[in-house]
């Protein structure tokens, strides 16, 4: 694989930036990680084409990144290509009650605009850091209510074959899960919303912000919830029982507020926080014999 020679390609791209070992510190809200081979920001839709392309003419790996706010990195990086969508992906229309929103748009973006059209179906998204094409590959949400429920299509591109459409009721939604193939780019989604008021979609996103303000460590760096609920069990809950609050490994530490969230209280090593994981899920397996299943996604852990 030549690195080397898709960087080089790709800088004389248009509609492409490139970046050569940019710290994937920057590119996660936990703050952690090591450098990239290369990231590149597809700015357009020829450019996304363009820059899948080089990099499988040349052999190199490649992942999508939206906000990286579920993803924890390794400290050594990533031996690769790590793609974001940039301009053409960063808009929003509306026709009546549907959204249509491109991938890279932030989720709180997305959720205000619902409310300044006075449109219900995404308060459960208050709150979530995200972008819309990472919202919709997790089918992101609450434990009750979730984005897939709203979607009416995605767009996605496929390698090698181009732009697929995706209708919202044939994709199979799960549990931080949807049956989109992970091979495809998520481009844009279009929601199907409810008309509603200002003051009762308003009073619902406060009321889950007060929530998570209540209950999360809010502004610290962190991917959210680190592993999934089991079955109808509250993983917190189970965590809180077993004594982590405050357990720490270097600059990681599980929040005091929120058993199944690790922040980095500075200077955190992806190991730190593995580290911590680890023992998370070995107190829960050794009191409950219950085997959690990480929510966070890991990026350059692989080999
Ligand atoms: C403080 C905090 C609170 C959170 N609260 C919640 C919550 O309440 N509910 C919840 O569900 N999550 C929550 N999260 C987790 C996270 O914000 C969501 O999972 C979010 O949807 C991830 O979006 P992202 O753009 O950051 O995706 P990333 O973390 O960048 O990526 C996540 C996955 O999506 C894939 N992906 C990203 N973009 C695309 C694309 N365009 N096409 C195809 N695949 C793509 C990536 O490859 C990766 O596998 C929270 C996180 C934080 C930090």
């Amino acid at each position: 694989m030549s690195v080397l020679n898709a960087a080089r390609t790709l800088a004389a791209t248009e509609g492409v930036e490139v970046a050569e070992d940019l710290m994937l510190a920057q590119c996660t809200t936990y703050r952690i990680g090591g450098p990239a081979d290369l990231v590149v920001t597809a700015d357009t839709y020829a450019g996304l084409v363009r820059t899948v392309r080089v990099l499988t003419e040349q052999g190199v790996p490649w992942v999508v990144l939206g906000r990286g706010s579920n993803v924890l990195a390794a400290d050594a990086g990533y031996r690769g290509c790590v793609i974001r969508l940039g301009r053409e992906f960063s808009r929003i229309s509306v026709d009546g009650c549907m959204l249509t929103s491109g991938a890279a748009v932030l989720l709180p973006k997305l959720v205000n605009e619902s409310l300044s059209r006075e449109l219900s179906g995404l308060e459960s998204c208050a709150g979530i850091p995200g972008t819309v094409g990472g919202a919709v590959s997790m089918d992101a949400g609450s434990r009750h209510q979730w984005i897939g429920r709203v979607v009416r299509d995605v767009v996605t591109f496929k390698p090698g074959v181009g732009m697929r459409r995706h209708l919202g009721s044939e994709v199979e939604w799960g549990y931080r899960w949807c049956s989109i193939p992970a091979d495809e780019i998520i481009l844009e989604a279009t929601f199907e919303l409810t008309p509603s008021t200002k003051q009762a979609v308003a009073a619902e996103m406060n009321r889950r912000m007060a929530r998570r303000r209540a209950t999360q460590p809010i502004g610290k760096p962190c991917c959210g919830s680190v592993f999934k609920n089991p079955g109808d069990r509250s993983v917190g809950a189970l965590l809180d029982s077993c004594g982590v609050k405050g357990m720490r490994v270097g600059g990681a530490c599980v929040s005091e507020r929120h058993a199944n969230f690790v922040v980095n209280e500075g200077g955190a090593t992806a190991s730190d926080v593995v580290g911590l994981i680890d023992a998370m899920h070995d107190a829960v397996k050794g009191r409950y014999g219950v085997d959690l299943t990480p929510e966070v996604k890991f990026l350059g852990f692989e080999g």
